[in-house]
């Protein structure tokens, strides 16, 4: 009889404790954070309410270990043990066989080649050949000051003949990829606001909510915070040596909102400041903006449309977003003044 007395309040005090009544109730979701720096060549930071700290640490786990995956498949410069990945796609350029990769991989080509042909291709991840030599004259210009340079007309004109996005071909049955001679990917442009969407969704997946990841410029809120309460995001200050960080707040729930910035790898030649966002058209960096921010639904569409809109005029920009469902875009112009889409002011609220 005891027995099934004790059997009986047990039952009892477990359906409290998950009904939330009663003396067990568990106390309210705490904030938790943590930064990394060595994926994607940027900080990513990871805001999440959990009931303790052992939560947080198996829950961030869980999201470095995705985002340390789809770093290493999108890595242009490094290969892995166990994967081909991006540097393996493009070493093989003009190989007649395929590359069996990950099906992740095959899908951001997919959504790449997707938003190539939506934007006229503004944002083309076969621009690698025009892409590298810009990298290659960032990274001495910035290591030896005296010796900065840009890259000139005739090279990348001629890097520009191996940069047509139908020389990328994708086999979404084999998950394989090929590229032709003399091609190569840069990811940049998509690969955070990818990797991030991706790992966003797992979350959802598994019913998670009161997520916020946070990858250089992409930010992903998976739920909310606490009771419904939404996040808030602020778009940083291109100007970095402002008091100010940061020039608008909007508030996010489940979306996500991606900003593509002159501020964010840029270097000096000439007493001039060159960013890195290249106009496929000029084959240059061009001062349309200071910074663009897409908020949109998904991660890796946004992170394709900031790109791409920083390469399109004001007024083509701004027809352009507002032709797409859920979509806002807010410019800030070389002066500093501002332009938003007709959707951003109710982001504000
Ligand atoms: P984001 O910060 O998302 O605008 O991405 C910029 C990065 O994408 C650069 O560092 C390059 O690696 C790459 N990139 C620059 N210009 C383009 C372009 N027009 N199309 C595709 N990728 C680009
Ligand atoms: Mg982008």
């Amino acid at each position: 009889m005891k027995r099934i007395i004790s059997a009986i309040l047990l039952i009892i005090i477990a359906a409290a404790a998950f009904t939330g009544c009663g003396i067990f109730t568990p106390s309210a979701p705490q904030r938790f954070s943590v930064v990394w720096y060595d994926l994607f060549d940027t900080g990513i930071s990871v805001t999440a309410y959990c009931r303790d700290q052992k939560e947080f640490s198996a829950l961030s786990s869980e999201i470095y270990s995705e985002l340390q995956r789809y770093h290493r498949l999108f890595d242009i410069y490094n290969e892995y043990e166990g994967m081909n990945n991006a540097c393996t796609v493009n070493k093989r350029a003009g190989d007649r066989s395929l590359v069996e990769t990950d099906p992740a991989l095959v899908e951001l080509a997919v959504l790449a080649a997707e938003m190539y042909r939506l934007t006229d291709g503004r944002v083309n991840v076969a621009l690698g050949p025009v892409l590298s030599l810009w990298h290659e004259a960032r990274e001495v210009s910035l290591q030896s000051p005296d010796k900065a340079y840009i890259p000139s007309a005739g090279e990348l004109s001629a890097a520009a003949q191996h940069c047509s996005i139908e020389g990328l071909f994708i086999d979404r049955e084999k998950n394989a990829l090929r590229l032709e001679e003399g091609m190569s990917l840069d990811l940049g442009a998509v690969a955070k606001g990818f990797a991030v969407e991706k790992t966003a969704q797992k979350l959802e997946a598994e019913g998670r909510s009161m997520v916020l990841i946070s990858a250089g410029g992409n930010v992903r809120a998976v739920g909310s915070k606490p009771e419904g309460e939404k996040w808030s995001v602020a778009i940083q200050n291109p100007d970095l040596t402002s008091e100010k960080n940061y020039v608008d707040v909007i508030l996010a729930q489940d979306i996500s909102v991606v900003t593509s910035g002159v501020y964010q790898r840029c270097f000096e030649y000439n007493g001039r400041s060159y960013h890195h966002i290249i106009d496929p058209d000029t084959l240059m960096p061009e001062d349309r903006y200071l910074s663009v921010t897409i908020a949109a639904k998904d991660s890796g569409a946004a992170d394709a449309l900031s790109t791409a809109v920083f390469n399109m005029d004001q007024a083509e920009g701004l027809a352009f977003i507002e032709s797409l469902q859920d979509t806002e875009a807010l410019w800030i112009l070389p002066d500093g003044s501002f332009a938003e889409s007709s959707g951003w002011e109710a982001l504000r609220k």
